[in-house]
């Protein structure tokens, strides 16, 4: 048999924002089909009608393409196995829900709401199958003289699943093995309705697989219940050779790790569940997104890509095109992944420290501008310098304004408590020979003007920390920040003496 061409897809159904669980199947998704050098179809299963929120496509797709994540055929890319949104795919379902009717695989029951409520009623664990079906109205009970009559009157009805019942059905998972589970315990699943003329999530999705010639089903494990039903749909269709694999990932569980990971865990804990902040166009809640949160997109995707899967060892840090070099199925673990956000947050700073500072700098520009500071007053060389002197410190790109405000304004206060501690009866004095000192200089460089500040503290006997604190609580407003001359340098002299003469103005003598 020839090797199949690897073809996968990533098929949300548009129910509102996508949450972090389907990004990181999106990427496995994208990852095995860069590997083989096969294709990513996106595809909306948008069936269930009485569930699609406005916006929610758009809202995916800006999504992947902040990620990085590429499709290579689907809705908004084309492709030739299209149309890729199923509400536009109705004949061709129609067509296939005909197919198992004529073979008897499956048949149309009339039951209404009301009818199926008494008999829940009268059974309690009824379920619509074998033991049960023909107790019911439906079109294996009724005449087909009648079945006629009740379709020309326009009644509604709906397409079940004849399931055969005692019948061990396998599902073959990449992840979790052999999954075998009995035929008695699926009920006839509903597979069209007249009412909307569509058909449910679980026709549409294995016609669609067939169709769009589908290796791989990669997916949540939330889906693991559905597969026996899929698989014994492919069989009735008489697909099986071309049925795709299955692999279902583990679930993404709550930090603490007891359950699922939900939207009130993110709340609590203060962290995003969505990719891009999210305006529910129904009730008006905005939910967080990790991109307006600040975090780099490629510190999201090293983040989802360790969630349920690893390379074998303790490589942590891995681009994009490392991850689809590395990414292997049989390396996912079946046991659920904790969602541990703060190691969400540690990437996001291992990122900042990888990427050039130039790139930092242009991010924190929209930062600037929200304190006030117009960057352009700026060089881009100013602000680059600016950023490689406090990105360690921070795990957000917004935070360098924190650690970086005094390049940007001077000092208006100064910290009590270092002013306490360092500010004494002779620093004005002290602080007017420093500036003289500093005047002085011929350059006015990081390493030359340390070497004759620090000769000069020495020369004198001066108590080196004291003063070197006090010049940098004149120049910063505090006794923090990163080395004292890195920051005169980019000061440069007459802005650091300015600081210098307004402290010994306002704290004058304070001993
Ligand atoms: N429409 C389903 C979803 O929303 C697709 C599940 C599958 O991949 O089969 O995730």
């Amino acid at each position: 048999m020839t090797e199949r061409r690897v073809r996968v897809r990533f098929a949300p159904s548009p129910t509102g924002a996508l949450h972090i669980g389907g990004v990181r199947t999106a990427l496995y998704n994208y990852l095995f089909a860069r590997q083989h050098g096969g294709d990513l179809i996106f595809r909306i299963e948008d069936t269930d009608s009485h569930r699609f929120v406005p916006g929610a496509e758009e809202y995916i797709l800006e999504s992947f393409k902040w990620l990085g994540i590429h499709f290579d055929e689907g809705v908004s890319f084309g492709g030739e196995h299209g149309p890729y949104r199923q509400s536009e795919r109705r004949d061709i379902y129609k067509k296939y829900v005909k197919v198992l009717l004529d073979a008897d695989k499956a048949y149309v029951a009339f039951d209404t709401p009301q009818e199926l409520e008494a008999k829940r009623a009268e059974m309690p664990n009824f379920q619509y199958d074998a033991s049960t079906r023909m107790q019911m109205r439906n079109s294996l009970t009724l005449s087909p003289d009648e079945v006629n009559r009740l379709m020309a009157e326009g009644k509604q009805y709906v397409v079940r699943f004849k399931i055969e019942p005692n019948e061990d059905v396998h599902v073959h998972d990449l992840i979790r093995g052999d999954v075998v589970i009995n035929s008695s315990v699926l009920d006839d699943k509903v597979l069209y309705k007249s009412a909307d003329e569509l058909p449910t999530y679980h026709l549409a999705n294995i016609v669609d697989d067939h169709l769009m010639e589908v290796s791989h089903v990669i997916r949540g494990e939330e889906w693991l219940p559905s597969a026996p039903l899929h698989v014994l749909l492919y069989r009735a269709f008489g697909w099986e050779d071309t049925m795709p694999a299955f692999a279902h990932l583990p679930l993404l569980l709550k930090p603490e790790g007891n359950g699922k990971l939900s939207k009130r865990d993110g709340d609590r804990l203060g962290f995003p569940v969505f990719p891009l902040e999210w305006h529910d166009p129904k009730t008006g809640e905005v939910s967080s997104g990790y991109r307006e949160a600040g975090y780099l997109p490629e510190a999201v995707i090293n983040f989802l890509a360790l969630l349920g899967w690893n390379p074998g060892n303790d490589q942590e840090i891995m681009s994009m095109d490392d991850l689809v070099r590395l990414f292997d199925l049989g390396h996912c673990s079946k046991a659920g992944a904790k969602f541990d956000y703060k190691k969400g947050i540690w990437f996001n700073h291992e990122y900042i420290l990888m990427k050039p500072d130039a790139e930092i700098a242009a991010l924190f520009k929209p930062v600037l501008q929200e304190h006030g500071i117009e960057p352009g007053q700026y060089t881009d060389e100013y602000l680059t310098r600016v950023v490689s002197l406090v990105k360690g410190r921070v795990n957000f790109v917004k935070e360098i304004w924190e650690q970086a405000r005094f390049f940007f304004v001077a000092p208006d206060s100064y910290a009590e408590k270092d002013v306490k501690k360092r500010w004494g009866a002779d620093t004005p004095r002290i602080m007017g020979e420093l500036m003289d000192i500093l005047r002085n200089l011929s350059d006015f460089a990081s390493k030359p003007s340390e070497e004759v500040v620090i000769g000069w503290i020495t020369d004198k006997g001066y108590h080196m920390g004291n003063v070197m604190n006090a010049f940098r609580l004149a120049v910063v407003g505090e006794c923090r920040g990163p080395h004292m001359f890195d920051i005169t340098e980019l000061l440069g002299r007459e802005e650091t003496l300015a600081r210098i003469q307004r402290a010994v103005e306002v704290l004058g003598d304070r001993g």
